[in-house]
């Protein structure tokens, strides 16, 4: 084996490990994942000095038939370095990233602090967890921000075979809710966003409906049923109000027929997300309370 080749191999593929681990720390949801694209990697050598050698295809499949290991600041002695034995294993940098820190309440650049890989915990380090012939690694990994140094944020990373997951988070992650929304269903509007987000796009349309019957029973009296409710709210608008401005009516009938044939559409969960704010926006240029 060609020792040279081998680590540049492994060194592009470490980079690219690193890469698709910050974007998906920055930049994607609860249970959303990335699939690494390994056709998109190019490497400084030439291929026909090595022609009796592995190919480039043959060193990457058996680096992905191992473990991969995290260099984790706060415990050296799992330094994949130390080890000898170990240096034909993908090992690769987690870098810092920039998130939500929920004690500034804004976007801050975050350090690692730890990371590792929490499955091996009781056993050998190189030992390997397969789950139907995919390499299973769990790497819970904390972060700390650099303008506040408070509580470290808590990412939990599951690799299967070439897929990266974020599939835990502590805090959870921050929702951005708009101002024009009430405080009074303000839960059920981070509720649904959390659960269309995480995959859940039915949990999300049944959040978003009772949003939309909770608001009306609070701004009505004596209302026999959430359908009650909704028709007496839009009594107390004015018509040029229901003329222009999406009617909690539709909205909520049309989340009604989804939730009730289990459909979960992205599409009208989108769509009454972004009317709700509509309506919310329009209550304030009416001056409703
Ligand atoms: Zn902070």
């Amino acid at each position: 084996m060609s020792d040279e080749k081998y680590l540049k191999v492994q060194k592009v593929l470490s980079e690219k490990v690193e890469e698709n681990i910050k974007n998906l720390l920055e930049s994607k949801h609860l249970y959303q994942s990335i699939q690494l694209d390994l056709k998109q990697m190019s490497f400084d050598f030439n291929e026909k000095l090595f022609k009796k050698l592995l190919t480039a295809t043959d060193i990457i499949n058996d680096i992905l038939s191992k473990n991969w290991y995290p260099n984790d600041p706060a415990n050296k002695s799992t330094d994949p370095f130390a080890f000898q034995s170990m240096q034909y294993e993908l090992h690769f940098n987690m870098s810092d990233i920039k998130c939500f820190c929920h004690q500034c309440e804004r976007i801050e650049a975050m350090n690692l602090k730890s990371c590792e890989n929490i499955l091996n915990r009781g056993y050998y380090l190189n030992h390997i967890h397969k789950l139907n012939n995919k390499i299973i690694q769990v790497f819970a990994a904390t972060y700390l921000c650099q303008s506040c140094k408070s509580i470290p944020e808590v990412f939990i990373i599951r690799r299967e075979g070439t897929k990266i997951t974020l599939s835990g988070r502590s805090p959870i992650e921050h929702i951005y809710v708009p101002k024009v929304i009430p405080k009074e269903v303000k839960k059920y509007y981070e509720g649904a966003l959390l659960a269309y987000q995480s995959g859940q796009t039915l949990a999300g349309n049944f959040l978003l409906r009772t949003l939309i019957e909770q608001f009306a029973y609070l701004k009505t009296k004596e209302a026999k049923s959430a359908d009650n409710a909704i028709d007496l709210y839009m009594d107390t608008l004015d018509e040029d109000f229901k003329n222009r401005f999406p009617s909690f009516r539709e909205l909520y009938s049309n989340l009604s027929s989804d939730i009730h044939s289990a459909k979960g559409s992205p599409a009208l969960f989108e769509e009454v997300m972004s009317e709700l704010v509509d309506h919310f926006e329009a209550r304030k240029v009416f001056k409703y309370n």
